[in-house]
């Protein structure tokens, strides 16, 4: 059922034991909102322990917060009484951390994906909110003092789902949780200098790849590109390094809609959907299985080729163009 923040909040402070898993191939909201809760309840004495089930990129790791985060296999010995899910839109996106309670639901989401259905037992989903991690601040605030360390894990998830401060999710309110942040000690530059200006020169050389591929749909108002498992074998790179590139293709002058395809290994694509202003990318992701926000979405396929992944994914996000541009 849907509850509100105040029920979310009692219903914790009963957890005796409380897991709090984040999505796989975390992104930093992900990374923020898992560390956030753990320590706010840990701050108010209760037993938390957070999880994500693939690894934490590495630029992400020089950042407080990122150790709080066991794999499923380093808990699995552990028992917990309580479930909390963030920033996932549905249960399929915790991946392998399920197996931590098997077979259930949990007992808790908190979410801000327009495309969540509330999977939990009590679910809060607000898709007005920036970032799950202004969701945490909120239960943070009702809680425990906010200081320079949970200040500055907390920041990590509102930086890096508003693109740093320039997504139109970001109102006066969100600009007022970053001041209130900074306040407290947290540092908006060394969130920037770790995500932003770590690139390898293998990943460069990725993104010239990329920029390759680049191919234009709509006059030029779809655009897309892809990074071949071929492509990160010979730059020597990961998926974890095409971080950003997404955002790259968007800022193609004339560009709506932008799609980067991620072939991680052998039959898995992974696909990142954005839009400038007016087409939802989450219609079309969510109608392929993924979800998302309206202006940023995805979805991921197994056992297929790139190029059906290609052809089906961009007639699709053509269609939802077309669509939307009628409106
Ligand atoms: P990404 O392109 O991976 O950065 O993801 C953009 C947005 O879409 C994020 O808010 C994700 O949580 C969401 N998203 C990405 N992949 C999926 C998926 N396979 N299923 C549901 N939502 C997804
Ligand atoms: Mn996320
Ligand atoms: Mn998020």
């Amino acid at each position: 059922m849907w509850a509100t923040l105040e029920q979310i909040i009692d219903r914790l402070k009963q957890g005796r034991a409380i897991l709090v898993i984040g999505h796989a191939q975390p992104d930093g909201d992900a990374i923020s909102s898992v560390a956030g809760l753990v320590t706010v309840l840990r701050r108010y004495g209760l037993s938390a322990s957070g999880c994500i089930a693939d690894d934490i990129p590495w630029y992400y790791k020089s950042l407080p917060g990122a150790d709080l985060i066991a794999s499923p296999r380093e808990l699995r010995a552990h028992s917990f009484d309580t479930t909390v899910v963030v920033d996932s839109s549905d249960i399929d996106r915790i991946g392998e951390a399920d197996v931590l309670f098997e077979g259930d639901v949990p007992d808790v989401t908190l979410d801000h994906h327009r495309t969540n259905r509330g999977f939990g037992r009590l679910n809060y989903c607000d898709p007005d909110s920036a970032a799950t991690a202004m969701i945490v601040l909120d239960i943070a605030r009702a809680l425990v003092p906010v200081d320079r360390e949970l200040a500055q894990i907390l920041l990590l998830g509102i930086a890096t789902d508003t693109g740093f401060f320039k997504y139109p999710s970001v109102g006066a309110h969100v600009l007022e949780a970053a001041a209130q942040l900074v306040q407290h000690g947290a540092s908006i530059q060394r969130i920037a200098s770790a995500v932003l200006e770590n690139r390898s020169l293998n990943t460069l050389r990725l993104l010239a790849r990329m920029f390759d591929t680049i191919t234009l749909r709509e006059e030029g108002k779809v655009a897309f590109g892809w990074v071949s498992k071929e492509a990160l074998q010979e730059t020597g790179c990961t998926d974890q390094d095409t971080e950003g590139f997404v955002g790259e293709i968007r800022a193609l002058h004339g560009v709506e809609v932008a799609i980067l395809f991620v072939e991680s290994s052998e039959g898995e694509v992974h696909v990142s959907l954005r839009s400038k202003s007016f087409v939802d990318v989450s219609e079309v992701a969510a109608a392929l299985g993924g979800g998302g926000h309206a202006r940023a979405a995805g979805c991921s396929f197994k056992k297929a080729s790139l190029d059906a992944v290609v052809d089906k994914v961009v007639t699709a996000a053509v269609q939802g163009f077309r669509k939307d541009a009628r409106r």
